[in-house]
């Protein structure tokens, strides 16, 4: 068994302009593969070969010997769900069961974009904000370089890349402006209420 890329949700033009065709194929055909590529070449006749994605990231995460390995497997896992977490035509106010989830555990879809917005902005160096659903309740977290809510037993609902590589070829330095660009054009709500089920 070996850890297969999936297939992008979307064609990569789809997301443009908040997030061109170009960015996309780098970001996916060299970085998203490239991580699948190391991660089956280092699992490669150990016993991780024979396990799940989600069970090599948590059988790997807090054991330093392995990090190469971890670290390869959680940005596997974490690119994959942020595809899934956008979509043409995406972002804006949410509808369905979010909604009120987001009132009661943020007190509001503005004080959720600011939390979510302070996070990816305020992860220093590369990494990822996530909104999350802990002990019950939704809350925004941030995870540096490969680092997966996963890896912890916390729920991810949705996630944005905030490694350069996701966003300097369109925003150039401005994390910001890219974040609003995903939070107002291309969130895929859908894909949350599936998960928040
Ligand atoms: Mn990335």
């Amino acid at each position: 068994m070996s850890i297969k890329l999936p297939e992008l949700p979307y064609d990569k033009a789809a997301l443009g302009p908040y997030i061109s065709a170009k960015t996309l194929e780098f970001h996916y055909v060299k970085h998203h593969a490239g991580y699948v590529k190391k991660l089956n070449g280092l699992v490669k006749g150990t016993p991780l070969a024979e396990e799940t994605l989600e069970n090599i990231i948590k059988k790997t995460a807090k054991d330093a010997s392995q990090s190469a390995i971890f670290n390869n497997a959680a940005q596997v896992w974490n690119h994959s769900f942020y595809w899934q977490g956008m979509k043409k035509g995406g972002g804006g106010i949410p509808s369905g069961a979010i909604v009120d989830k987001i009132k009661a555990d943020f007190g509001g879809y503005d004080k959720f974009i600011e939390e979510f917005k302070k996070a990816g902005l305020g992860q220093f160096g590369s990494g990822w904000a996530w909104l999350v659903v802990k002990d019950g309740k939704l809350a925004v977290m941030k995870t540096s370089n490969a680092d997966t809510p996963i890896a912890h037993g916390i729920k991810p609902l949705l996630t944005i890349d905030v490694w350069e590589h996701a966003y300097y070829l369109d925003y150039q330095n401005k994390r910001g402006d890219y974040i609003d660009a995903y939070v107002k054009n291309l969130i895929n709500w859908d894909f949350v209420n599936k998960l928040l089920k």
